[in-house]
């Protein structure tokens, strides 16, 4: 059994209840289990294949679920990476190798299961590129269907494609990511489709089985957990799912939260470095990572008391050093992530730089989307291939060359 709780005022809400806000303050809403009836069988866990379904016991859907095998992805040891930074026991969970290369599946698979238990019949969402490839792909397998509105403009390309392939309604709004997102809402509220942006409390339940697969993964806690953050969800998430464990007795202690975002988009750190008790926006962010290119993030209240319950921290990275570590990841490691993924990486540098990480830390970073979803920005770092004759001597003569 579980309800929605506001995160502000503690004012609680039926489980079937359709809100995205607490109606009493306005803040946001969180699901809360009665974790003590709750049966949570480890060594059943254990048999279930790695996926967001093995967690089921703690997600709140009842149904069959929407499901395209999310989850499961790979947990990569940056031996060479680690070595060079100073921190050798680095790892990055790969969520790019989810069905549609992010980690919005593991929300969206909750989230759209959600829907068709609530009885909805068509799915919202505003979107920077991956929630809106994940919500196109699952309302398909769901059988509904979807609206998406992006930022005209802004949205890398492998993301717009999987979009419209998928079948959604794609709408592209002359404005930036928050005033879609502010006009999505409304046509949720006035219109009856069911809102899959990460204020549904529902999505980050799915979001939050990233931190309970790396755990089962490394076999222990690590110490700290380092996320690229755009609307602050998925550090939430994590976190969130973290208190859980520790209520159920299966983790005696929470990684420090570390959250990550690009100097040109960065409101959450600001307000950690600051000590703000709550983000100021930004007007206009700018950063090549698109997927974290967002001025006022919806989750900030909920990744502020993270990152400070957890003695974590939040640091920026520039566009330079984010594309700088995206091509270390993949020539260094073999791991293709888009560049918001990579800011999670090159944030450990900086805090490694800056003395701010010890060396021994086991951490884990999550890598949250897959080279392939930006294949413009991946070509204007890259020099094009070498046209040449079809003869042994001119190929010869190439290789020779550079
Ligand atoms: C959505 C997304 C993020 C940001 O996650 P938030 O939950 O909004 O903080 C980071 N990287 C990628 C690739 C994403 O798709
Ligand atoms: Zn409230």
């Amino acid at each position: 059994m579980y309800r929605l709780v506001c995160v502000e005022c503690g004012e609680s809400f039926p489980p079937d209840e359709i809100l995205y806000q607490c109606t009493r303050c306005g803040h946001l809403l969180a699901v809360e289990y009665d974790l003590e009836t709750i049966d949570v069988d480890l060594a059943a866990w254990k048999r279930r294949p790695l996926s967001v379904w093995r967690y089921r016991e703690i997600l709140p859907v009842s149904i069959e679920p929407v499901s395209l095998q999310e989850g499961g992805t790979p947990l990569y040891h940056l031996s060479r990476i680690g070595e060079e930074i100073g921190v050798p026991h680095l790892y990055a969970k790969h969520e790019g190798m989810n069905p549609t290369g992010s980690f919005k599946d593991r929300g969206m698979t909750v989230g759209v299961s959600m829907a068709l238990q609530l009885g909805r019949t068509s799915v919202a969402c505003a979107s920077t590129g991956n929630t809106s490839a994940s919500l196109a792909a699952y309302a398909a397998k769901a059988g509904i269907p979807a609206v998406v509105l992006l930022p005209a403009g802004k949205v890398a390309l492998g993301k717009v494609a999987q979009a419209l392939m998928h079948g959604a309604r794609v709408l592209s709004i002359r404005g930036n990511f928050d005033k879609a997102l502010e006009m999505v809402h409304e046509l949720c509220l006035s219109h009856g489709l069911y809102l899959l942006n990460s204020v549904n409390p529902f999505r980050l339940e799915g979001q939050k089985t990233i931190g309970f697969e790396a755990l089962d993964q490394l076999g222990e806690v690590p110490d700290r957990m380092v996320l690229p953050v755009g609307n602050a969800g998925n550090i939430s998430a994590v976190y969130k799912g973290f208190t859980e464990l520790m209520t159920l007795g299966r983790m005696d202690r929470i990684p420090m939260m570390t959250g990550i975002q690009a100097s040109g988009s960065s409101p959450v750190v600001r307000a950690i470095h600051e000590g703000l008790p709550e983000v100021i926006p930004d007007a206009n962010p700018e950063t090549v990572a698109t997927a974290i290119r967002i001025g006022a993030p919806v989750n900030a209240e909920k990744a502020l008391a993270a990152i400070r319950k957890t003695g974590g921290t939040a640091e920026s990275v520039t566009d330079g050093e984010i594309l700088s570590m995206q091509r270390d990841l993949a020539r260094k490691e073999g791991i293709g992530v888009e560049p918001a993924s990579a800011a999670s990486v090159a944030g450990v540098k900086r805090l490694r730089d800056m003395g701010a990480i010890d060396r021994d830390e086991k951490i884990v970073c999550v890598v949250t989307g897959h080279l392939l979803k930006d294949p413009e920005t991946v070509i204007r770092q890259c020099e094009p291939p070498l046209e040449i004759d079809a003869d042994l001597p001119s190929l010869l003569s190439a290789l020779q060359r550079s």
